[in-house]
């Protein structure tokens, strides 16, 4: 959409005076499209509300669905074969090239964040009402909740669910914020076309480290003709004391020699997007009366887990039932399970981001194994 119809539609969207829902969508994210698509399958009306005119912004950047996500992407009604590609194994190499561990992964695809929203909007009812504009607040009453967006109430719910990632207004405004600690590894993910590389990495999550200087790129297939290449360094300012162009030929000069040449070559054409990591402490409370968290919003991770985008999935798939349960009752028990198994998932996977975080900065020779790997050996 264009900028200046984006502007229009915004105007024109806010109802006035604010529209009473029943369940608000906070966020359009994957998680927030994959819980209106849950709430479209299961009948059930809502409101979603999303700051950006286009949710599927940044579409080019991939990531992992691990053996629960897809099962919850099937249970939404979509295949993921058509949105992504089976990832069948995992192959660490130092900078020489040597493999350091190669592992089989099961049920996992990798897909791009663009294709994945695009396939969870079309599950989402054409009348099903999506609204533009950022949620600044919410304010809780006893039996419904407000939002707020600048200064102006423009809705009432009578739940509210924050799927609006990382730095979610929902979790400030409600659940008593804790700081978010900046990740101490960033990544540049170049978005890549290019069939030499997509048969280089032949349907595995490749990844090459120089353990020595805290450096490692690697690359999935996408599907669809698409690649992600990520390259991983240390964020302290590793790349604004050089810029773009010297980190890539440090990477270049360290990794050269070991990556496919396809792969080289694609770190110079493609324009690459600048992801910081963050990492927030586990929740202690996700569920506040009707005010729910689900996805980053409910626990942001540091990127190593490869769970992001499984955690949005499934949280967006239980809480479809939760919502849409036949008795207020019902309703708070099914909210309760979800509230105690998120912060007993929240812990584990906490604790597995910051000591794969950790061993980033060690210089042993094995790495720890990634969270992908332990969920797929049922660790
Ligand atoms: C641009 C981008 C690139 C990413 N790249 C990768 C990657 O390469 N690999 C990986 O593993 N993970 C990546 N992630 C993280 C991964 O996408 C998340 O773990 C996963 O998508 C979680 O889904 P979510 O729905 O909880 O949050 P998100 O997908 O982050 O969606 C949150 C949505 O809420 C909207 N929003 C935020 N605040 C408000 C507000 N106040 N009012 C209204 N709307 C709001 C945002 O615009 C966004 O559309 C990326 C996230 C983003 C946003």
């Amino acid at each position: 959409m264009a900028a200046q119809d984006a502007e229009s539609a915004h105007q024109n969207w806010w109802p006035s005076p604010p529209r009473h829902v029943d369940i608000a969508i906070v966020g359009a994210g994957v998680g927030g499209t994959a819980l209106a698509a849950a709430l479209t399958r299961r009948g059930r009306s809502f409101r979603l509300w999303e700051q950006n005119a286009d949710a599927t912004a940044h579409a080019g950047q991939g990531f992992l669905l691990l053996d629960a996500g897809v099962r919850a992407l099937l249970g939404l009604g979509v295949r993921p074969e058509r949105v992504g590609r089976p990832v069948t194994g995992v192959e660490i190499r130092d900078a020489s090239g040597a493999i350091i561990l190669s592992e089989p992964l099961r049920d996992a695809f990798a897909v791009r964040r663009g294709d994945l929203i695009a396939a969870l909007q079309s599950a989402v009812s054409d009348d099903a009402v999506i609204g533009r504009g950022r949620i600044d607040s919410v304010e809780m009453h006893p039996q419904h909740s407000i939002l707020i967006s600048r200064a102006r109430p423009i809705g009432v719910a009578n739940y509210v669910v924050g799927c609006d990632g990382i730095r979610s207004a929902v979790r400030q405004s409600c659940f008593g914020d804790r700081p978010l600690r900046k990740g101490r590894v960033d990544e540049l993910l170049f978005p890549i076309r290019d069939p030499s590389v997509i048969e280089a990495l032949a349907g595995r999550l490749c990844k090459w480290m120089d353990r020595g200087r805290h450096l490692a790129i690697g690359g999935l297939h996408l599907g669809l003709g698409n690649a992600v290449v990520f390259l991983q360094f240390p964020s302290n300012g590793a790349l604004d004391d050089r810029g773009t162009s010297a980190l890539i030929s440090e990477f270049k000069d360290v990794f050269g020699g070991a990556l496919p040449p396809s792969l080289v070559r694609g770190l110079a054409t493609a324009a690459p997007y600048h992801w910081s990591a963050h990492d927030l402490d586990p929740a202690t409370s996700i569920v506040r009366d009707r005010v729910i968290l689900a996805g980053d919003a409910a626990q942001p991770l540091l990127p190593f887990t490869s769970q992001g985008v499984t955690n949005a999935l499934t949280d967006a798939y239980d809480l479809s039932y939760a919502l849409t349960a036949n008795s207020a009752e019902a309703c708070r028990t099914l909210l309760g399970a979800y509230a105690s198994s998120r912060r007993a998932r929240a812990i584990r996977q906490v604790r597995r981001g910051r000591e794969i975080e950790q061993d980033f900065f060690s210089s042993s020779l094995v790495p720890e194994l990634p969270l992908a790997l332990e969920t797929a050996r049922g660790l």
